[in-house]
């Protein structure tokens, strides 16, 4: 279930049904201000909604006044263990502080700065980390880590009610992935606020990817999360918001750019599909419109599961094939196949998204793939058809029944219906 309290950071809805936002955070020193302008640029440029800047000094704080006028989307200031920093990152514009209300100094100054905050109407969100719990819950964490870490989160949310504060939205990192999930569906069920979720220092791109998208992507199937952040140890905070766009559209819970399918090939393959399917992904990424495009390593199967896609190629030893939602559009040499892939999108978006297919060509394709089809190959895709029909058998005669409706935002759970 998404939160039911709703905030707004700069223009950004959070929660309450809202779409879950993407953030990242700037890698580079925040007072650099040329350095961290072009990461924002980048990070805005690749669909981030909000972005985040370390204020540990001073001299990051004086920045932000300028990071907030010149940022195209809302900047959260990131505060540890020093309030004033936190009051300046409030008064220079910032669309909300994070902070942890454990290591700011005590009660009090927490008060202060949710008291500014109160003021400029200026959200907060308060965390707290699974290396940095109170004192007082040291024993508990050691017993049950998840109950210590929601409970912070809980005496937080009420020491922030305390002070007639309720403009905040709350996260909770772990670096545990089973941590991350269970204390955040315990958490959502006691507290109405909207929640950030992050897998905290979850690795490089290739395991931290992995790590997020499972720790996230099991809450967010759920309906749990709010907003994401997903830590890779990069440098290039693209690549965050990359990864994060790849997991909400997993679930398709939103949109962006175009979806690229491609076949885990087999000893079928007839062509270097490898270097194929990453220059199609890569040119892909200069287009907005939510577009599927396919790739298969052979025709043995006819143009099979990726009859639903927009645009697709498949290919043989020398020649390929390009086709449109499982209509042969033309035949070409396997080396031409990405040039004349996108010739065929280009020419779809110049008609106003309209494919545009010549018969003739049309044809000698259609010819070409009779050729190259198998219908008696057993192939992965025809197996796992094989596989799927048998389920679907086995369902319809047990008292178990997949019933999407369950959870309309992305999950399909079966539920008992007999
Ligand atoms: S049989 Fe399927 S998995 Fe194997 S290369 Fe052909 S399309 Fe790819």
């Amino acid at each position: 279930m998404a939160s039911e309290r709703q905030i707004f950071v700069g223009d950004v809805p959070i929660g309450g049904g809202a779409p879950v936002a993407v953030q990242t955070m700037t890698k580079t020193e925040t007072a650099d201000l040329a350095a961290t302008m072009a990461q924002i640029h980048r990070v805005a440029q690749a669909g981030a909604d909000i972005v985040r800047v370390a204020v540990p000094r001073e001299k990051d704080a004086e920045a932000l006044q300028a990071i907030v006028r010149e940022s195209p989307i809302p900047v959260i200031a990131d505060i540890h263990f020093n309030y004033t920093l936190a009051l300046k990152a409030l008064d220079a514009g910032a669309h909300c502080v994070r902070l942890n209300p454990g290591n700011i100094g005590g009660p009090d100054k927490v008060a202060l700065v949710a008291k500014r905050a109160n003021e400029l109407g200026t959200p907060l969100r308060i965390g707290v980390n699974s290396g940095s719990l109170p004192a007082h819950l040291r024993e508990l964490e050691f017993e049950n880590p998840v109950e210590a870490l929601v409970t912070a989160a809980v005496e937080f949310v009420e020491l922030m009610e305390s002070l007639d504060f309720t403009n905040f939205k709350v996260s909770m990192k772990s670096t545990s992935v089973p941590n991350t999930i269970a204390s955040n569906r315990m958490l959502s069920a006691r507290i109405p606020y909207p929640l950030h979720l992050g897998v905290t220092e979850a690795g490089t791109k290739w395991s931290g990817s992995l790590k997020s998208a499972v720790g996230l992507g099991t809450l967010l199937a759920d309906g749990i999360g709010d907003t994401i952040r997903i830590s890779l140890s990069t440098f290039h905070a693209e690549e965050e918001v990359k990864v994060a766009w790849e997991i909400l559209k997993a679930l398709k819970l939103r949109q962006r750019g175009p979806v690229l399918i491609a076949c885990p090939t087999c000893g079928r393959l007839q062509f270097d599909m490898d270097s194929v399917v990453a220059e199609v992904e890569r040119r892909l990424e200069q287009y907005e419109d939510p577009i599927e495009v396919s790739v298969l390593g052979c025709a043995v199967n006819g143009i099979g599961e990726a009859r639903h896609a927009d645009f697709g190629i498949t290919g043989a030893k020398d020649m390929g094939m390009i086709y449109s939602h499982g209509e042969p559009l033309k035949k070409v040499p396997t080396e031409r196949l990405v040039d004349e892939l996108f010739a065929e999108i280009d020419r779809y978006y110049a008609a106003g998204k309209r494919v545009v297919r010549d018969e003739a060509q049309a044809a000698e394709a259609r010819a070409w793939l009779a050729e190259n089809e198998d219908e008696t190959a057993m192939t992965p895709e025809r197996m796992a058809a094989m596989e799927a029909a048998q389920a679907d058998l086995e369902a319809d005669s047990s008292p178990l029944r997949l019933d999407e409706a369950v959870s309309p935002v992305a999950g399909r759970r079966f539920t008992r219906t007999g």
